[in-house]
């Protein structure tokens, strides 16, 4: 679908006919406070452009999917999870998610995280991480410390 021409920047994470929507439409997803917004999305882009907030103390889910995330930090301060890398991210850093690489997305306690995340707009659905494969994230302490499984949150 195709939008108007120009959305003007209206606040912190907020644009003029931009909705906000909620996270995910999957349930079983855990999450914490995290709001959508879909910024761009075009038949003729083979790439959809949306904004995520993660309300401070709130994370993302913890998945892994073949398509890929280029994600640009927008606002705010955080830490993501990468891999088999744990890192604080402020604006304008830069977060590439590779196929099949675990990820997620954690506000520090006292900020929201806003960042942009240009996805494929043929996407696989995202796999959650079972009990076995938890048990090997947790080996590393600091993925350990770092991921957060517990959902059930307003979403915004
Ligand atoms: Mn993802």
């Amino acid at each position: 679908m195709s939008g108007p021409i120009l959305r003007r920047y209206a606040a912190a994470g907020a644009w003029d006919e931009v909705e906000v929507r909620a996270y995910k439409n999957d349930d079983a997803a855990p999450y914490r406070d995290v709001t959508r917004r879909v910024l761009f999305e075009h038949p003729e882009l083979a790439c959809a452009l949306r904004y995520f907030e993660v309300a401070p103390g709130g994370h993302t889910t913890l998945e892994r999917h073949r398509h890929v995330h280029a994600v640009v930090i927008q606002r705010g301060r955080g830490r993501v999870l990468v891999g088999s890398r744990v890192e604080a991210v402020a604006p304008f850093d830069l977060v590439e998610v590779p196929p099949l690489a675990w990820h997620q997305f954690r506000a520090d306690a006292d900020a929201p995280l806003g960042f942009l995340c240009m996805v494929n707009a043929q996407r696989d659905r995202p796999e959650l991480p079972d009990a076995a494969t938890l048990a090997r994230l947790r080996e590393d302490p600091a993925i350990a410390a770092f991921i957060r499984v517990d959902g059930g949150a307003a979403t915004g």
